[in-house]
């Protein structure tokens, strides 16, 4: 097939993916697109190679692990510039994206033993005659499905914890950004030679659910809710299990006892890097009443400095060339619905950017406020007090992170929001922050990447209990006897029976 080129549209050509720069059109990847076939090839291959993986013990794959990052920390100007190129993201952003890519499998490769090796855990007066001990084994073969808007954070985030906890992985790159994928791959194959641990499938989303019913032991993905939903339907025939990093719509709350200096700075960052395309971009605002004029003044005055082209601005190219007629659409719908621009508007939409566009007194029922934007936009609304702001963020279906400026009801405020993370003080710090885990709740997914959860996430619990005792009060057994049962008795209501 050969089409019309719009620049930033993945195309097919003599059956290769072709990805282009959203700025320039210019090509920045060729790779063979899978068949079916093809993928479950690729699986059958991993299970060998998951079996080799796994016999390097941790030591062995924290090795190699350690190897793969410090190949990831010397090129990365290299990868910098092709994620730059193939999804338009300023060189900054992927500098930040790939240091915290590398510090998580720093700290993935590290970890892994301490959290999911063998050990003892306590036994309870109950059975007290065998000793207990868990351990969590690999799965196997994992497959990670990826999004485009950060291609090398988001599967790092799951293929790293997937590999340290000894499987190996599959992983089919967004159709946007396959040339980074591939380079993530290639650079391991140079530190793991023997065995395809590591493998990309490339293609559009069917390549995804040929994934998810591929026979992989478990099935990490990373994109919209819509397409979560699709790939959980998938995995349901086969009762593989899922993990779901979706979407959100992520709030920000400012008290009125909020550094607005900081607060402001935060918000421009946390809602406009990256041009707006991240899960955890800030989208809304809620300020009470008493700083909300200030807080808006200090945001537009920040955002309006930041510059907007291909290279070295701070705001690049929207990545997906569709994604623009979403942003188009949620900024008119609210300016239709009584929002106002205090800065850009509808006139801030000029393919394939779209300049800094801050709302305020949005109606809470508009897209704008209830739609995951993907764009450098922000609703500001006024609240009267920080209930109302835990009240409008927790009304809708999304619930990935979030943040809080104040002082001294802020920690506070963030337990009270209903999502799987929250920031008191600064905007998406809990990314980088490896011994956290990361995911959401409701719409946003389920399951956890990142931290001790994120690598037991690709561990099955193996539960083992040992004799180191004869039983003196034998309870599992057919030779116990009618006075042992009643001895259990009562132990049982001496253990138990006291208190309520
Ligand atoms: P999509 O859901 O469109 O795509 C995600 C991945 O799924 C792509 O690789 C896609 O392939 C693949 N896919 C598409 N259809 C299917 C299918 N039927 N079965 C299996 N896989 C399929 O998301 P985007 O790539 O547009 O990414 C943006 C979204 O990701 C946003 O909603 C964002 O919030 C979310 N996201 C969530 C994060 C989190 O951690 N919670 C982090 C980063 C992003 P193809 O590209 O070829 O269509």
């Amino acid at each position: 097939m050969t089409a019309v080129r719009v620049p930033g549209t993945p195309l097919i050509e003599d059956g290769r993916l072709v990805s282009t720069s959203p700025a320039t059109g210019a090509e920045a990847g060729r790779l063979p697109v899978a068949t079916e076939a093809d993928v479950r090839a690729a699986v059958e291959r991993a299970r060998t190679a998951a079996d080799w993986w796994a016999g390097l013990g941790f030591a062995g794959r924290r090795d190699r692990l350690l190897r793969w990052r410090g190949v990831l920390a010397r090129r990365m100007e290299e990868l910098a510039d092709l994620v730059h190129t193939e999804g338009g993201k300023p060189v900054g952003d992927a500098v930040v994206e790939i240091l915290t890519a590398l510090e998580h499998i720093d700290w993935a490769a590290r970890n892994a033993r301490r959290v999911l090796g063998p050990r003892r855990v306590r036994s309870r007066l109950i059975l007290a005659e065998f000793t207990a001990h868990l351990e969590y084994q690999p799965y196997g073969v994992v497959g990670v499905i990826g999004p485009w808007n950060y291609p090398v954070f988001t599967p790092i985030g799951s293929a790293a914890y997937a590999l340290a906890a000894g499987n190996a992985v599959v992983f089919k790159p967004s159709e946007y950004t396959p040339a980074v994928g591939q380079w993530l791959v290639d650079r391991f194959a140079e530190v793991v030679p023997e065995q395809p641990v590591l493998q990309a499938v490339h293609g559009l989303g069917d390549v995804g659910a040929a994934l998810c019913r591929s026979g992989v032991a478990k099935l990490a993905f990373t994109g919209s809710t819509a397409t979560a939903k699709k790939v959980m339907a998938a995995c349901a025939e086969t009762l593989t299990p899922v993990l779901l990093e979706a979407g959100g719509k992520d709030a920000m709350i400012v008290d009125s006892d909020a550094d607005l200096d900081a607060a402001a700075e935060a918000c421009v960052w946390g809602a406009l890097t990256n041009a707006g395309q991240t899960c955890i971009g800030i989208e809304r605002v809620y300020a009470v009443d008493q700083v909300f004029d200030a807080f808006v003044d200090k945001v537009v005055t920040k955002a309006g400095r930041l510059t907007v082209g291909p290279d070295g601005a701070d705001i690049g190219p929207i990545t997906m060339p569709s994604q623009v007629d979403v942003i188009r659409r949620h900024i008119d719908d609210a300016v239709a619905a009584g929002g106002r621009p205090v800065l850009g508007g509808p006139e801030a939409v000029q393919p394939p950017y779209v300049h800094p566009t801050v709302l305020v007194d949005v109606p809470e029922d508009s897209a704008a406020v209830r739609e995951e934007t993907f764009g450098p936009t922000l609703t500001v609304n006024r609240v009267r007090d920080v209930d109302e702001g835990v009240e409008r963020a927790n009304a809708l279906s999304y619930g990935l992170g979030g943040s809080v400026f104040g002082r001294k009801r802020a920690v506070a405020v963030a337990r009270r929001l209903r999502s799987g993370m929250a920031a008191v003080n600064s905007t998406l710090t809990f990314a980088g922050m490896s011994t956290l885990p990361f995911g959401g709740v409701g719409d946003s997914g389920f399951g956890r990447i990142h931290g001790e959860d994120g690598l037991r996430e690709f561990g099955r619990a193996k539960s083992i209990t040992r004799r180191r005792a004869r039983s003196l009060l034998p309870s599992m057994t057919f030779e116990r006897t009618p006075a042992d049962v009643a001895r259990l008795v009562k132990a049982a209501k001496l253990m138990y029976g006291r208190g309520r």
